[in-house]
C-alpha cells in the first residue's frame, strides 16, 4: 500500500509536540505558561528603559480546590513598551512570530513562548485569550483570539479600543488553562523570587488562587545598559546567512560587502582576509557561484585575523546589580560577585556572571545549592544535565573551606546573543568548551573571596577563644605574677594585655 503525505504546520507541530517546550503535564504546563508571559513582560520594560512593575494574577475558574487538576484564569499585566496594534494578533496567535529573532541579547528567542501558553490554553478549556496593549498612543486595543492550530494563523474573536486618557503603556494578557497549580506552587514561587535577584529593579506582584499576596519589591531603580542590536561575526556564520546578505546588499564589491555586514571588520581587516582568501577586492557578491560562497565561508573560520566580538549586544547584570539582587532576596552574611571579560563560541558573544553567596539566611543543605541564569532568566528544571552543574562538581570545594554542609549558594549567568540550550524549553545549558572554561574561572574567583572571608573569620574566632580563655585566668595569673616581681596587679595585666594584641 502507497504511503500518504501530508504537511503540518507550525503550530500543529507544537502542538503535538508540547513536551520540547515545557508543557508535558499539568503542573509544568502552569509554570511554563506564568514564566513565559512574566518574561515577556520583562522583555517589554527592557525596551522601554522603564523599570517593570509586573502584576500576576492566578485564580480560580473551575472545579474544586481539592482536585488536582482544575481551570486557572492568568493575567499578567506590565507597564512595558506596548505592542502595535497590527502585530497582536500574530504576536499571540501565530507561533514563530516576534520581534526576537535579532542578533542582541532578549529572554525570548524562539517566538514561541506566549503562543504555547495561549495554545495550552485552548485545548484544555476551548477559550480564547484577551489581550489588551497600548504604546501609549490615545488608544488601548483590546483583542480576543484563538489560534488556527491547523493553519498556524490568528483567529480574532473581537476587536474592541479603549480611550487611554493616562497615556498607559504596556501590556496585559489573560487566559485560562487547565493546570495543577499545587504542584506547581514551590517551582513558580521559586522561580518567582530568582526573577526578582535576577531583576532587582523589578517589583513583581503575585496573587494566587488563594488570594495569597506575594511582593518582590525592587532594590534599586537603576536598570543594565539596554543591549544593542548586532551584526553577525565571520566565525559565527554559515553559507545560508552569506547567502542571504548577498541577496539583500547594495555592495556592489566584497571588499565593501564585509565592512558593511559583519561585526568588527573594518577597512583594514577586510583587505588582510581578502588577501589571505585570494579573493580579488573587486569581486561583486551578487555574482559570486555557489563554490565561491562556500569558500568564503571556510576562509572566514581559518582565517585568525578577526577581532573578537565586543559585547555591546549583550546585557549582563553587571556586579553591582548582581549583588544588590542577592542581598535582597538571599540575605547571606556574605557576598561575592564577578563578571568575566567578554568571550565567545562559534562566533557568538557571551558573558558570564557568577557569584557565591554564604551564610545569613541561607540554610543549611547536604549539598551545594546552584542558582543558575541565562539571559537574566532562572532556569530551574533538567538542574543535573546543566553546564553549571557539572563545572561545580567538578571543583574540589574543600580547597576553598567548603563542606556539603556550608550553607552556600553559587549562582552563574550567561548572557549570550546565542545561548546554547538543549530544548526550545530554555531549561539547561549545553556544554561548550569555552562556556564551560568562563564559568569554571568565575566560579573559582567567587569561591577564593569566600575563602578569604572564611579565613579570616575563623582567625577572628580562634582569636576570641583565645581572649576568652585569658579573660578568666588572666586576673588570677596577673596577681600571682604581680605578688612574685612585687608590681601592682594592673601593670601586669596591661603587659599581658599589649602582648596579646601584638601577637
Ligand atoms: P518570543 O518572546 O520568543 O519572541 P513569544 O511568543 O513569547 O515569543 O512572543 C511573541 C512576540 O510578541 C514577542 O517577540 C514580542 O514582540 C511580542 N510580545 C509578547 N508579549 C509582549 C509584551 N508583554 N509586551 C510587548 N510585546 C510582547
Ligand atoms: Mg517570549
Amino acid at each position: 500500500m502507497a504511503q500518504s503525505f501530508e504537511e503540518i504546520s507550525a503550530a500543529d507541530f507544537f502542538y503535538r509536540n508540547r513536551d520540547i517546550a515545557g508543557f508535558t503535564n499539568p503542573a509544568r504546563a502552569i509554570f511554563s505558561s506564568l514564566r513565559e508571559l512574566v518574561e515577556n513582560a520583562l522583555d517589554a520594560s527592557d525596551l522601554s528603559n522603564i523599570p517593570p512593575d509586573i502584576y500576576v494574577r492566578l485564580s480560580q475558574e473551575d472545579g474544586a480546590e481539592t482536585e488536582e487538576v482544575a481551570v486557572y484564569k492568568m493575567r499578567v499585566e506590565d507597564n512595558g513598551s506596548g505592542i502595535p496594534p497590527r502585530h497582536i494578533p500574530s504576536a499571540f496567535g501565530q507561533v514563530l512570530y516576534g520581534s526576537k529573532y535579532k542578533l542582541k541579547q532578549t529572554r525570548g528567542t524562539f517566538g514561541l513562548g506566549g503562543k504555547m501558553a495561549v495554545l495550552y490554553g485552548q485545548i484544555t478549556t476551548h477559550k480564547p485569550v484577551f489581550i489588551a496593549s497600548s504604546t501609549g498612543t490615545p488608544r488601548i486595543h483590546g483583542y480576543k483570539l484563538m489560534i488556527d492550530i491547523q493553519r498556524n494563523r490568528p483567529l480574532i474573536m473581537e476587536r474592541k479600543d479603549y480611550l487611554n486618557r493616562e497615556r498607559w503603556h504596556g501590556t496585559i494578557v489573560e487566559f485560562c488553562l487547565e493546570g495543577d497549580y499545587y504542584r506547581a506552587k514551590s517551582k513558580i514561587l521559586e522561580y518567582l523570587k530568582q526573577t526578582a535577584l535576577v531583576t532587582p529593579y523589578a517589583n513583581i506582584i503575585f496573587t494566587d488562587p488563594k488570594g495569597m499576596f506575594y511582593r518582590f519589591t525592587r532594590g534599586t531603580a537603576e536598570m543594565p545598559p539596554p543591549p544593542k542590536e548586532t551584526l553577525p561575526h565571520p566565525y559565527g556564520v554559515d553559507v545560508e546567512n552569506i547567502q542571504r546578505l548577498i541577496r539583500v546588499t547594495p555592495c556592489r564589491n566584497i571588499l565593501e560587502f564585509m565592512k558593511t555586514h559583519f561585526h568588527r571588520v573594518g577597512e583594514n581587516i577586510a583587505r588582510r582576509f581578502l588577501e589571505f582568501s585570494g579573493i580579488r577586492e573587486k569581486r561583486n557578491p551578487k555574482k559570486m557561484k555557489p563554490q565561491e560562497v562556500v569558500k568564503l565561508v571556510q576562509m572566514m573560520k581559518r582565517f585568525n585575523g578577526f577581532l573578537p566580538p565586543d559585547a555591546s549586544c549583550l546585557s549582563p547584570l553587571g556586579e553591582e546589580l548582581l549583588k544588590t539582587g542577592i542581598l535582597k532576596e538571599l540575605k547571606p552574611a556574605f557576598a561575592a560577585v564577578r563578571q568575566r571579560r567578554p568571550a565567545t563560541y562559534s562566533g557568538h558573544p557571551f558573558v558570564v556572571e557568577t557569584a557565591i553567596a554564604y551564610g545569613g539566611n541561607i540554610p543549611k543543605r547536604n549539598d551545594i545549592q546552584v542558582y543558575r541564569f541565562a539571559n537574566r532568566i532562572p532556569l530551574l528544571y533538567d538542574e543535573a544535565s546543566d553546564v553549571s552543574v557539572s563545572v561545580i562538581r567538578s571543583i574540589n570545594w574543600r580547597r576553598y573551606k567548603v563542606s556539603p554542609e556550608t550553607p552556600i549558594i553559587i549562582l552563574t549567568h550567561v548572557c549570550s546573543t546565542k545561548v546554547p540550550y538543549k530544548t526550545v524549553g530554555k531549561e539547561f545549558i549545553a556544554d561548550r568548551p569555552e562556556v564551560k572554561k568562563e564559568i569554571l574561572n568565575g566560579i573559582r574567583e567567587v569561591a577564593r573571596q569566600l575563602q578569604r572571608f572564611l579565613t579570616k573569620r575563623e582567625y577572628a574566632e580562634s582569636q576570641r577563644k583565645r581572649l576568652g580563655i585569658y579573660d578568666i585566668y588572666g586576673p588570677i595569673i596577673s596577681r600571682s605574677v604581680g605578688g612574685i616581681v612585687g608590681l601592682p596587679q594592673d601593670e601586669i595585666q596591661n603587659l599581658i594585655d599589649i602582648t596579646l594584641k601584638r601577637q
